[in-house]
């Protein structure tokens, strides 16, 4: 069974910035299950992946564009420490959950001088370039639960 549209596909991957230090990786032996064709892949990994069967193995390298996207620098915001006193002892790197009107997000903790942080509210692989190596570990059809959910649930297709 090669990868197509609303499969089930589960892959061993690690990935690499531009230095080669690896960012992310599936745990030993436990491949990553999604639902292909559902956006839950950075969308230059779901475009190579298409096709590939069991046992495949592939070296990607994304552009920004491919992957999780451009930093928008509009995202980048300077606000008073005081704005954060919720906050206890804000630092370089800390991930802050933000609301803005009705919508969630994290934002990075980038800088901090005197009285105002930086923050960003981009992913933190935006504007990178990503380096992938996956190996194909299964390939199976969806139930029709996990097709109306849009995405997997468990190895087996049970919902946990
Ligand atoms: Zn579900």
């Amino acid at each position: 069974m090669s990868i197509s549209q609303d499969q089930v596909v589960s892959i061993h991957y690690t990935l690499r910035d531009e230095a080669g230090e690896i960012i992310d990786s599936s745990p030993a032996g436990e491949p990553l299950a999604y639902l292909h064709g559902h956006g839950n892949l950075v969308p230059g990994l779901e475009r190579e992946l298409a096709g590939r069967s069991v046992g495949d193995k592939l070296t990607v390298t994304l552009s920004p564009a491919d992957g999780y996207g451009e930093h928008d620098p509009k995202l980048v915001q300077q606000v008073p420490r005081r704005a954060l006193k919720g906050v206890g002892n804000v630092r370089v790197g800390m991930r802050l959950s933000a609301s803005s009107g009705r919508s969630d997000r994290t934002v990075t903790v980038t800088r901090i001088a005197a009285d105002l942080v930086t923050v960003d509210g981009n992913h933190p692989l935006a504007g990178k370039k990503l380096h992938f190596e996956v190996e194909v570990a299964g390939v199976r059809a969806a139930t029709e639960t996990e097709l109306s959910h849009g995405h997997v649930h468990g190895p087996d297709g049970h919902d946990h």
